[in-house]
């Protein structure tokens, strides 16, 4: 291909966010939904600096991360710079990390065992500082997956909420990834309905239209924003 060739170049960052953005807008109109009710989370996992100026020059400010040692690095230099910026953090928690993360995320979506719940008390109380915190549930009871089972959400959620004093304000999930997701993501919602409960962080590059059909709160979102990952 010659260099004047017309084809077109891989789309920006910013003309991605602004795609995400519209399929949102257009998820919502067609469920009757108010598209101020679903906040897009960019899931900022693997990616470097670059990318990070380029989706913040859009305005973007709720990050979602894997790991905690990952966002601190990411994010910590930051913080100061970027008033508003929220960070949810979406990958499993292992229970020494746990001060880790209260420090530095707003929010915790991966809450899945009493233990874990116990060492953010600990922490929150320590620190002074409380995250807000999602149940993650396992919808397709996955042996290999995060997250509690269903069957056992309604009494981690009321544990996280009585015995520890967490602000659990909602529940995530991660469907199987070759099944339908929408009973999954019924499924969610009616567990969060049982339980008082409002936020509901699920869909994915994949299905985040479905899921807003269903109700997400938050939908997180990466391949779609940033294009394929660097796989490290
Ligand atoms: C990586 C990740 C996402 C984003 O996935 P994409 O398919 O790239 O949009 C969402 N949620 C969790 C928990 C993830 O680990």
């Amino acid at each position: 291909m010659s260099p004047s060739s017309p084809a077109s170049p891989p789309a920006s960052i910013a003309e991605r966010v602004t795609a995400v953005r519209s399929r949102i807008d257009a998820a919502c109109q067609a469920a009757g939904r108010d598209p101020a009710s679903v906040v897009l989370t960019a899931v900022s996992k693997t990616q470097g600096a670059e990318a990070i100026d380029a989706i913040l020059a859009t305005g973007q400010r709720v990050f979602g991360e894997n790991r905690v040692q990952e966002a601190e690095g990411r994010w910590a230099n930051r913080l100061a710079d970027l008033p508003g910026l929220e960070l949810r953090l979406i990958g499993p928690l292992q229970t020494n990390k746990a001060e880790d993360a209260v420090a530095l995320f707003d929010v915790i979506e991966t809450l899945d065992r009493e233990k874990l719940a116990r060492a953010l008390a600990v922490a929150a109380a320590k620190l002074g500082r409380s995250p807000r915190v999602l149940v993650q549930v396992n919808t397709g009871a996955e042996p290999q997956k995060a997250g509690v089972l269903p069957d056992e959400a309604d009494a981690l959620i009321q544990t996280a909420r009585d015995t520890h004093g967490l602000n659990v304000e909602g529940l995530m999930c991660i469907p199987p990834a070759d099944e339908d997701p929408a009973p999954h993501f019924d499924l969610l919602k009616s567990i969060a309905a049982c339980n008082g409960l409002s936020v509901l962080s699920m869909g994915m590059s994949g299905d985040f239209e479905a899921a807003i059909g269903r109700g997400a709160t938050h939908v997180r979102v990466g391949t779609a924003l940033f294009g394929e990952r660097n796989r490290p």
